[in-house]
């Protein structure tokens, strides 16, 4: 087992390349103040995780999944009272979302740019596959990617699919992105590598403790550029 054996190395895309929790985040906060005639923020809030995560298998995820679940929510907690103008509202925050313009993370095209060379890289990325189009094309990051990969899911087994169409041994295998959950447990699991680079805010549904994951093969990292020290020490 050695770092020297990786082939690919993959990349999660939203939090790790670029900029995305924040503005569910201000989506949300919008959100409360579009209904707070109705219920408190905290209620609110709890409703509209709530139902994310009930709608989660259904519409899997992203942002048009998130607008779905707000007007779901601004239903239930507006007891079917909620105003066509504020419907209105909610569905100008998803789209106003999907314009948003693509922030690069620091470091990340530098980092691209000195492995490129070396590895095959990958974007291995759950979410819209509309939206995820649009910001690859928009971040200007394409050229370094061989094969970009938005998943339904990032299980084990939706990993497993990945490396099958690679053509490659999870040992070669190396997984960097923010959330350890989905990123970085499973890959470890099937004995690859997980790199953790964690972002200032994490899902709801993505928090789990570092300490759980116990293994030689996971790294956890402060800045994503650090990724190069792995290799200068490998
Ligand atoms: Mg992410």
């Amino acid at each position: 087992m050695s770092l020297k054996e990786i082939d690919v190395i993959a990349f999660d895309a939203d939090d790790t390349l670029w900029e995305n929790e924040n503005f569910f985040r201000d989506a949300e906060k919008e959100f409360c103040h579009i209904m707070e005639e109705y219920q408190s923020t905290e209620n609110m809030m709890a409703e509209l995780y709530r139902v994310e995560g009930q709608n989660m298998e259904m519409y899997g995820f992203g942002i048009k999944a998130f607008i779905l679940s707000m007007m779901e929510t601004a239903l239930l907690v507006s007891d079917k009272q909620v105003r066509p103008d504020q419907m209105e509202a909610i569905i100008a925050i998803g789209k106003s979302m999907l314009h948003k313009d693509v922030v690069l993370l620091d470091g990340i095209r530098d980092l691209l740019e000195k492995l490129a060379p070396h590895y095959r890289l990958v974007v291995a990325t759950k979410g819209d596959l509309l939206d995820q189009e649009r910001k690859l094309a928009k971040s200007g990051l394409l050229k370094y990617f061989h094969h970009i990969e938005v998943m339904s899911n990032k299980r084990e087994e939706n990993y497993c699919e990945l490396l099958r169409h690679l053509d490659l041994e999870a040992g070669k295998f190396m997984m960097i992105g923010n959330s350890l959950k989905s990123d970085v447990l499973p890959v470890v699991n099937l004995g690859g590598y997980g790199v953790h680079v964690p972002y200032h805010t994490t899902w709801e549904f993505e928090q789990m403790d570092p300490a759980e994951i116990k293994s030689d093969r996971f790294f956890e990292l402060k800045e994503i550029h650090d990724v190069l020290t792995l290799f200068e020490e490998a």
